[in-house]
């Protein structure tokens, strides 16, 4: 197997599709609507279906609520008015000798005019009911006569998404004449056993001879994406190599020893053997680029840490950046905690929250320790960077503002990565000189989405739970069970625990009874008083949110009443009851989080997922949740329910849009296009 360097543009086929015959200024302005504007576009162009219209369905075999085509002559047609004339019907009735089916559609009283009594007329959809037989708006394509009905009949014929004003059949035909003369140029980027040329892959992916060869040629247009994306990648990744020049951030272990001698635990083997992966990464040729996944709780703040204490030794600041101001705040007090006895300064930089203005003067007025100091080895051609005093920053987008200028930074630490785009992250790393860049994640990602996504990234794994966890018990129930569920809270918070009540929404609740926050404080204060219930939810200040997490996690309340602002990162060992209502509302891998800030102390933690007493499919699916603690398999069959969009959070997901790839079912493919890119 060949692979040719990353694709170039194919002059013939880059032409735009108005130097095609009958393609004018109005239908190029159409194809526009639809992405196309070359004749590559225009053969790229997907069908979204195939109608097998080598037989077509004698109306009298329809089945009742089977998808089907059929074909025949429009023997009447006319529209329906009724309602004073505010609502109609067109019909017509269609007759293929065998019976005679009625096709509707309501509101749509201009559709009389695209067909008349003896058209024949193709028709696909579902009937709706035998006496007689109808079908409500099908799909529907005139049978024009001339020579060209090779192209739209006696055969697996392509539909393809349009746009107002472009007809199918028209377009059919356009992309039939085009590959007819353009196929000869289609460039093959590489030829494997197993695989259709591009040219006849793409030939097929229009008009294929058998059920199989659209997913036959699928796979190939996908793989050709794929190897194309690894590519990018790749070359990206060289270019970067090729000028970026590491900074020494491998430390001495000076402050390393006495944090994990204090630290009040061991590392994990997980740990530890991630933590050599990123020494070696830090002290490299290259600046470290590379993603760190572990499952909630697995321990990744720790590693987080003696990472930055790496950099932190040989004299480097480090920035470590949180997606909420929540995290950042708990980060914050975490690595003071930590840092403190070691004299490391760490600052905090969020949105409401400065305790230093310009990092340059507040650095410059400490007194550098003598823990420090650096050895006079490193003084060398790094030597004007570190005159400054080595510091972490700890912060969330604040911390991107311009005019913040983190200096002598050697470490960035993005945590919870998938909040951020993958704008933000080549931002916040160009902002020093090439520093080395840890992401860290708790969504465990489907392969696919982490070859895709961070493809560019190493990656280490965290594969191990922290010894001494108690057990996280899922259970699934309908809303009529809540008073029983409110008393085993109430069982709980008597033994001395705490727990999280998580709803969907801020303020409304919906007339569809989804559950908001502000709505049910008061009400959830009664249900559970004497115990004391907090709240939380991201329209709060910072302030006001923050004082209610101190009191959480004093335990001065023993409920916090939240939104899933809660899902990342916070941790109180206390809290060991999770109630989730509304719990359909969420993705599964979004429950997984949640239900990971319990189960952080070593007593049992119960996770309770109450759903909409009628929501029997919803309830299935939360099931897995019951079944499961392996964030990898929650994430993958989220993938599957709810594709990668949704999985990763809309906007923010930075996918690639992909013509014929698909990366809820495509993994294989992604291994095959990067082990053929690597070789190369
Ligand atoms: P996450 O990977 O979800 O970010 P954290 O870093 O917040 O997890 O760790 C969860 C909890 O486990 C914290 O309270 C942390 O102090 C504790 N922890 C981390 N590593 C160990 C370890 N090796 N042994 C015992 N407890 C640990
Ligand atoms: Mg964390």
């Amino acid at each position: 197997m060949t692979v040719a360097a990353p694709k170039q543009t194919l002059p013939p086929l880059a032409r735009p599709v108005t130097t095609l015959r009958g393609v004018g200024p109005e239908r190029a302005a159409q194809l526009a609507r639809l992405e196309i504007h070359t004749v590559e576009d225009l053969l790229l162009h997907r069908p979204r279906r195939h109608e097998d219209r080598r037989q077509f369905r004698p109306v009298a075999d329809l089945q009742l609520g089977e998808a089907a085509v059929t074909r025949g002559k429009i023997v009447a047609q006319g529209v329906k008015w009724f309602a004073k004339h505010s609502k109609s019907i067109f019909e017509f009735v269609l007759d293929d000798g065998t019976a005679r089916l009625h096709c509707r559609w309501w509101n749509l009283p201009f559709m009389e005019k695209y067909f008349a009594v003896s058209d024949e007329v193709v028709v696909f959809g579902k009937l709706l009911s035998v006496k007689p037989r109808t079908i409500d708006h099908p799909e529907t394509e005139i049978v024009e006569a001339g020579g060209e009905n090779f192209i739209h009949l006696s055969r697996f014929t392509p539909i393809y998404p349009l746009t107002e004003g472009l007809p199918q059949r028209w377009l059919r035909s356009l992309i039939w004449r085009t590959l007819g003369e353009a196929e000869s140029q289609i460039i093959e980027p590489w030829t494997a056993a197993g695989f259709p040329t591009r040219a006849r892959a793409i030939r097929m992916i229009h008009f294929p001879e058998g059920n199989d060869d659209p997913e036959a040629a699928r796979r190939r247009l996908a793989l050709d994406e794929f190897i194309e994306l690894q590519s990018q990648m790749q070359l990206r990744r060289k270019n970067f190599e090729a000028k970026a020049e590491a900074l020494p951030c491998g430390g001495d272990n000076h402050l390393m020893k006495p944090f994990l001698a204090r630290l009040g635990f061991k590392l994990t083997e997980a740990q530890t053997k991630v933590l050599r992966e990123l020494r070696k990464d830090l002290s490299g040729e290259h600046p470290m680029r590379r993603l760190l996944q572990g499952d909630v709780g697995s321990g990744k703040t720790v590693v987080a840490a003696c990472c930055a204490l790496m950099a932190l030794e040989s004299g480097y600041s480090v920035a470590l950046m949180a997606p909420t101001e929540i995290l950042a705040e708990q980060h914050f007090r975490n690595f003071t905690k930590w840092f403190e006895l070691l004299r490391v300064p760490v600052e905090l930089q969020t949105g409401s929250h400065k305790t230093v203005q310009s990092p340059k003067s507040k650095v410059q007025s400490h007194e550098p320790p003598s823990s420090l100091q650096l050895p006079a080895s490193r003084i060398t051609h790094h030597a004007s960077r570190i005159t400054q005093r080595a510091a972490l920053f700890i912060g969330t987008h604040a911390l991107l503002t311009a005019g913040f200028d983190l200096p002598n930074l050697g470490l960035v630490v993005i945590d919870e990565q998938h909040r951020f785009g993958v704008a933000q992250r080549e931002q916040l790393v160009r902002k020093g000189h090439y520093p080395h860049l840890l992401v860290m994640t708790a969504t465990p990602i489907p392969r696919t989405l982490g070859l895709t996504l961070y493809g560019e990234l190493d990656l280490s794994v965290i594969d191990g739970m922290p010894p001494g966890r108690g057990q996280i018990k899922t259970f699934v129930r309908a809303a009529d069970k809540l008073p029983k569920v409110w008393a085993f809270i109430r069982d709980k918070l008597a033994q001395g625990r705490q727990a999280y009540v998580v709803y969907p929404r801020v303020e409304e609740t919906g007339p569809d009874g989804i559950k908001a926050v502000t709505k049910e404080f008061d009400h959830l204060q009664q249900t559970l008083g004497p115990f004391r219930v907090g709240l939380v939810h991201g329209r709060l200040a910072a302030r006001v949110k923050e004082e209610a997490m101190a009191a959480f996690r004093a335990n001065t309340v023993q409920v916090l009443l939240t939104t899933s602002l809660i899902e990342v990162g916070v941790d109180v060992p206390n809290a060991t009851v999770m109630l989730i209502e509304n719990a359909e509302q969420f993705g599964l891998a979004q429950l997984h989080q949640l239900r990971g800030r319990i189960g952080r102390g070593a007593h049992d933690a119960y996770c309770i997922l109450v759903a909409a007493a009628k929501g029997r499919e919803a309830r299935q699916r939360l099931r897995v949740l019951e079944e499961t603690n392996d964030g990898f398999r929650i994430a993958e069959e989220d993938l599957k329910l709810r594709g990668p969009g949704e999985l990763l959070g809309q906007q923010q997901s930075g996918l690639p849009n992909f013509r014929f790839g698909d990366l809820s079912t495509d993994l294989e493919l992604i291994q095959q296009a990067r082990q053929l890119v690597n070789r190369t």
